[in-house]
């Protein structure tokens, strides 16, 4: 073989390069301004030795991108995707292409993140509003949450919620024997730690005898049947219990809404609108509310309140962060939800508006009535004569060869049990498919047009629908594409996501999604396979999650990984579940202490309860490091009831702690379990493994480290990680009985985006990957070095260095000028950025994470209005500006309060616009003034406002 190549070096340069932003030019002048002749000079002093690993990743070799997505095409082929009739919550139905493409498809949507940071985020909060509003008017009910995860979790947050609020004191939750059966597992999962018994009762004769202070019932049931509950309603309320319903938001177009019927609370999901199978996820779950009850709801609520010009402005309600994540009082520990999906949802009911939807539910159901019918016609038994949706039909002994034979038609049916198959009808359903049912349970000569016209609905005449939904004008207005495509683009106009500029959010990892990752998850060979498939539909599926499964293994140093667990915070559940199954199967069941540093992220000590366990918080000193000694005096306190200690690593605080090690077998020896919070594995992969430093289990977050986008606050992936002695203790298949319960709707979770991490490793490869890690290192050491002069740089690690996020301290800043970091983080607005993380780990600081995509121009742009601002501050400080009226304290400024007549401020408009000259080209305008939040919290509006509220 011969050095010389020439076609070899005229290949594409590898993916790596175009995933991380610096060229080597780039990398060398960043070096010059750290101080360090090489990246592996600053990682060697940056990370310490301890935790090195010595060998490089056991991946395979760097694919290009033209290569993984031939990859990707060969396991996507090996998917089948029958029509589905499954049902089980899950029903096939068509993203409109407009939706699909210039939303699911689009940066400007999928790479925002989580509203924190309202003025620019008025886009996706108003759609978040639209979602509320379409599902507090199909509810019935009177305020309803921007999404959580899937319907199974929902229902297991309703279940907590109605223990809280409710005035009964029984530990008895009653689940309607209809449920669906992955709710009915996960509801077992989530209540055994808490003392809670679940009771399953046949709900068709009323309510059970006894104490309870819940019911939940399936509406309509997993079997189809649709029952006015309002009998077993009144009994519950009776007795002090509240009542859940897990409603089917299409079937309520057409039925009468859970709250007129008396519900409390109605969980469910909005899938069907719009939303593909994905094989389990992301679908967005959603939970609404009676009046006095929303203020113990979990996850996210939009609300609406005024900007400083006193126009109406959204942002999220009652929270600064998650306010159901109090740590050791927590409520709910769900951060991540699925904002992109419940958009997605609440685009569909705007495009087809109450009449679309309606049509579309009663063409579901008539295909419903007609293929029952017609079964009967055959001499077929149908169990139930009320329904919407799905038909199940008592065929004695011969459900199986049914279920066989429908496949053979090209048809998924739902074997319910050996004497009974359920049909499910939805959206896509044909004519054809009907037939093609009939021949599998043997029934022919049945004609479809007659059946048509001589079959009634099979409503209840009770349960028909009389009560009025969607008549905002938002779901009248938008029926044309053109109309829609303005609509979304107007919407999205409106917001900073990474396709505008970098987005520095400190513990939040706002890298490149890059578009080949991006692309596989709309072809319908992974967005069409039912969750519930035969395994023999996904194998190319099961063959992508073994290869992450066993890459994030290698990555992290582990033994076993589980990709259930669809946010981080339930990837937080699953692994406090396996300690707390270990430490139980070794007969301890007495250990149930967590200890906790205080610089934890919220959603640790909200796991931890949620998981049973009693939460001990441990100091950290002034660097912003666990205090050993406190900890070593925790850990004798608690030593006989010590089940673990959660860790994040790098600290919350952007530091590689030495003592990683030593806190690591301090807990072993007392005999608790490690947990690392793997939140920041930006910062190890390649250069150091939890599994290998001396941690049990670690949850780590694909919608973070691995290319995930965030979708605006959802969907995310949360796969925990385990050593081999807690394997067995991972979450367990909604329908197979083990140790640990699921801890999710499907078994695989979010499947459906675990191609873009998958593509994301195979394209990086080993190399790719630590080079990755070690460019964030540098970028964040870059930007601590050059905003050092101008703000203090809070904990640094030896040598000055941090890790691959930094933290400036405003505290002193604010103290002296009345500048504060709201203040900096609005006036960045003005400067085209979003805001870095706000006051968290330590209040009045800005936590900066750049990560390894953004290049230089970009981080020198950054620092540049960092710098500019520093200046402003400057300005306030000598009395260059007043106090109370600068460009600070009046960011950020929308055009129309720049273009009004009158101007009384005593700074220019110029440089409240313009304050840097690069702005001329292609400045983002704020929509809105800073918003109010107290007022929205005072006066809480949670649905779309009427129009005449943006009148004068
Ligand atoms: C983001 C984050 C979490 C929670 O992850 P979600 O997916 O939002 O539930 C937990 N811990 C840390 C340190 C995080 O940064």
């Amino acid at each position: 073989m011969t050095d010389r190549s020439p076609l070899r070096d005229l290949s594409a340069p590898p993916f790596a390069t175009r995933h991380i932003g610096p060229s080597d030019a780039d990398r060398a002048r960043m070096l010059e301004a750290v101080g360090y002749d090489s990246v592996a000079d600053l990682v060697a002093v940056a990370v310490p030795g301890a935790i090195r690993s010595a060998e490089p990743l056991d991946l395979p070799e760097a694919a290009s991108e033209e290569q993984a997505i031939a990859e990707l095409r060969a396991l996507a082929a090996r998917n089948r995707t029958p029509v589905s009739m499954i049902g089980l919550g899950y029903h096939d139905t068509v993203t409109p292409a407009v939706i699909r493409r210039n939303l699911l498809e689009n940066p400007g949507w999928y790479t925002a993140y989580t509203p924190y940071q309202p003025e620019i985020s008025q886009g996706r909060l108003e759609a978040l509003l639209n979602f509320q509003t379409m599902v507090a008017d199909l509810t019935g009910l009177d305020v309803a949450g921007a999404s959580l995860l899937d319907e199974a979790t929902a229902a297991a947050e309703a279940m907590t919620l109605a223990r809280r609020a409710g005035r009964a004191k029984s530990p008895v939750f009653v689940v309607d024997a209809d449920a669906l059966p992955q709710t009915k597992a996960v509801l077992a999962t989530r209540a055994e730690p808490l003392g809670i018994e679940l009771a399953e009762a046949d709900l068709s004769a009323g309510l059970p005898d006894g104490e309870l202070f819940g019911v939940l019932v399936q509406y309509p049931g997993a079997g189809g049947r649709l029952k006015d509950f309002r009998a077993v309603a009144e009994q519950a309320h009776a007795r002090g219990a509240l009542v859940v319903a897990a409603a089917d938001l299409l079937a309520l177009t057409l039925v009468e809404a859970p709250g007129t019927l008396g519900a409390d609370i109605a969980i469910g999901s909005s899938q069907r609108f719009g939303v593909s199978f994905g094989f389990g996820g992301p679908h967005a779950a959603y939970m609404s509310v009676r009046e006095g009850l929303q203020r113990q709801m979990p996850g996210r609520l939009v609300g609406v309140s005024l900007d400083g010009d006193g126009r109406p402005a959204y942002r999220l309600a009652l929270q600064t962060r998650e306010q159901h994540i109090r740590r050791e009082k927590a409520t709910s520990n769900i951060c991540t939800a699925q904002v992109l999906l419940a958009v997605i949802a609440s685009m569909y009911a705007v495009y087809h508006g109450p009449e679309g939807l309606r049509r579309i539910a009663q063409r579901t159901h008539r295909h419903a009535a007609v293929l029952a019918a017609g079964l009967r016609e055959g001499g077929v038994e149908i169990v139930h004569d009320d329904f919407f949706d799905t038909v199940l039909a008592r065929v004695p002994g011969r459900a199986a060869e049914v279920v066989a034979a429908a496949l053979e038609q090209g048809v998924n049916l739902r074997l319910a049990d050996a004497d009974h198959v359920g049909v499910s009808c939805d959206e896509k359903t044909t004519g054809e498919h009907l037939r093609a049912v009939w021949e599998a349970f043997g029934v022919s000569g049945v004609v479809l047009e007659d059946l048509d016209t001589a079959t009634a609905d099979a409503l209840p005449a009770a349960l028909v629908r009389t009560t009025g939904y969607l008549a905002h004008p938002v779901f009248h207005s938008h029926r044309s594409e053109t109309a829609m495509l303005r609509y979304l683009r107007r919407l999205q106009d409106k917001d900073i996501a990474l396709d505008r500029s970098m987005i520095p959010l400190g513990s939040c990892t706002m890298k490149l999604n890059a578009t080949t990752e991006m692309e596989p998850i709309t072809w319908p060979e992974f967005a069409g396979v039912h969750p519930y498939a035969p395994a023999g539909q996904a194998e190319g599926y099961l063959e992508l999650i073994g290869d992450l499964e066993r890459w994030l293994a290698e990555v992290t140093g582990y033994d076993a990984v589980s990709l259930q667990p669809n946010a981080g915070s339930q990837g937080e559940f699953a692994g406090l579940l396996a300690i707390r199954a270990y430490h139980r199967a070794n007969g301890e069941h007495e250990r149930d202490v967590c200890l906790i540093p205080s610089s934890a992220h919220g959603t640790n000590a909200a796991s931890a309860v949620m998981a049973g366990m009693r939460v001990v918080v441990v100091a950290c000193d002034e660097d912003g490091n666990v205090d050993v000694p406190d900890l070593k005096a925790k850990i004798d306190k608690h030593r006989d009831r010590l089940a673990a200690i959660m860790v994040t690593y790098p600290s919350t605080h952007g530091v590689y702690e030495e003592t990683i090690t030593e806190i690591c077998e301090l807990v072993h020896q007392a005999g608790g379990q490690v947990y690392v919070d793997g939140a920041n594995l930006n910062a190890l992969v390649g250069l150091a493994k939890p599994g290998a430093f001396g941690a049990d289990v670690s949850h780590l977050n694909l919608h973070k480290t691995f290319c995930i986008p965030h979708g605006g606050g959802g969907p995310g992936v949360g796969p925990v990680a385990v050593r081999a002695h807690l394997a067995a203790y991972l979450p367990g298949h909604p329908f197979e009985d083990g140790p640990v319960g699921p801890v999710s709707a499907a078994p695989h979770g979010s499947a459906g985006i675990l191609p873009i991490s998958w593509a994301y490793v195979r394209m990086m490869g080993a190399e790719g990957l630590k080079a990755a890690t070690e460019q964030a290192i540098l970028s964040a050491n870059y930007l601590a070095r050059r905003l050092a002069p101008h703000y203090p740089v809070l904990y640094t690690g030896r040598e000055g260095v941090v890790a691959h996020e930094c933290i400036i301290d405003l505290r002193q800043i604010t103290k002296e000028t009345g500048v504060t970091v709201d203040d900096v983080a609005k006036r960045l607005i003005d400067y085209g950025f979003h805001a870095p993380t706000m006051s968290f780990p330590v209040a009045g600081t800005l936590m900066i994470e750049p990560t390894e995509s953004e290049d230089l121009a970009e981080l020198d742009r950054f620092v540049d209005a960092m710098v500019a601002i520093r200046e402003e501050i400057g300005k306030v400080a000598s009395g260059g500006y007043d106090r109370d009226d600068n460009p600070l304290r009046g960011a950020p400024h929308t055009a129309e309060s720049l273009l009004a007549t009158e101007w009384s401020h005593p700074y220019t408009r110029e440089e409240a616009a313009y304050p840097v000259a690069s702005l001329r080209d292609g400045k983002y305008w704020s929509p809105v003034r800073r918003i109010d939040q107290a007022y929205g919290d005072r006066n809480l509006v949670c649905s779309c406002p009427p129009l005449e509220a943006y009148e004068d």
